[in-house]
């Protein structure tokens, strides 16, 4: 498996797009929709204004269909990792991929773009899993603010070591784009039309260049139609080693939950939700520390 997916547009642009697909490798519906959109733009060659880079991020992990080898690819990214990695002291496969990515980047992120923005795509274990992790959404909500689906905002000052907020304190503009399901077929659709959406609003893309996306766009509309547009978090349910965390059957991203609802079981006994909310990223995988997240719209 190569590195780069893709690249597209003249090296001295002012803007540039990045995407980062298979941070998870149980998760290759991005490296799916980075394939076909570079494969629609090699064929119709469209005039842009930028340059447009995707990589695969976790290859071993990818080659596997796991999740990770040794830890997860997106809890690394801070700045003592990338130290250590560049370094040449890697500990882990990740830190190797770690290594890898930013060598991949070296070569083009020197050049001085005047606009840079950062895209990480994702898929959920839990179904119904589309929506954007937001960071600093001041500063992106021009672009963030054309997506029609739920917007999550907090979750990155949970999370140690994500690239999205690696990226933000680079000065991109930086989100993540859940596509669904893992397994689900349509969740490739939904990330290319996240990807073009970007290329589109970025004005990296004349619309005249765009492939027909009305469909997808609807498809989203409707199912979200009824949920808050901003969502942020309100918890975050760890999980140990040796919790013995299963989630019960059964429940979606955006379900509705009360206060004190029994959500999942660990070792301790049933663990019951602090607050009413909407819930996140239900575990429905063996691997990973985060067993679900509750989410309400943010106080005004
Ligand atoms: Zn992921």
């Amino acid at each position: 498996m190569e590195r780069i997916i893709g690249k597209y547009g003249p090296p001295q642009s002012d803007l540039l797009i990045f995407c980062l697909a298979g941070m998870h490798g149980n998760e290759p519906a991005g490296v799916r929709a980075l394939e076909e959109v570079f494969a629609h733009l090699y064929q119709y060659r469209p005039p842009v204004k930028g340059r447009f880079i995707g990589l695969r991020g976790n290859i071993p992990a990818l080659a596997t269909h796991k999740r990770f080898l040794h830890e997860d690819f997106n809890r690394i990214w801070t700045e003592g990792n990338i130290r250590i990695a560049r370094e040449g002291h890697a500990h882990s496969p990740e830190m190797k991929e770690l290594k890898a990515v930013f060598e991949e980047m070296d070569a083009f992120m020197g050049h001085p773009y005047s606009q840079r923005i950062f895209l990480d795509l994702h898929t959920t274990s839990g179904d119904n899993g589309t929506f954007i992790v937001a960071v600093d959404y001041p500063h992106s909500r021009n672009l963030l603010d054309k997506f029609p689906v739920p917007l999550i905002l907090g979750l990155e000052e949970k999370l140690e070591g994500t690239a999205i907020t690696y990226f933000r304190r680079q000065g991109f503009i930086s989100f993540a784009l859940e596509g669904g399901l893992h397994q689900d077929p349509q969740s490739t659709p939904v990330l290319a039309w996240g990807i073009w959406t970007v290329l589109l609003e970025s004005g990296f893309l004349s619309p005249v260049y765009m492939p027909d996306l009305s469909e997808t766009r609807l498809h989203l509309r409707h199912k979200f139609a009824n949920l808050p547009q901003l969502l942020s978090l309100d918890y975050l349910h760890r999980v140990r080693p040796g919790d013995s965390f299963v989630m019960r059957p059964g429940f979606k991203n955006f379900d509705k939950i009360h206060e004190g609802q029994h959500l999942a079981d660990d070792r301790h006994g049933p663990v019951l939700a602090p607050s009413a909310g909407f819930l996140l990223m239900p575990l429905y995988q063996k691997e990973g520390d985060d067993g679900f997240f509750l989410v309400s719209p943010p106080p005004h």
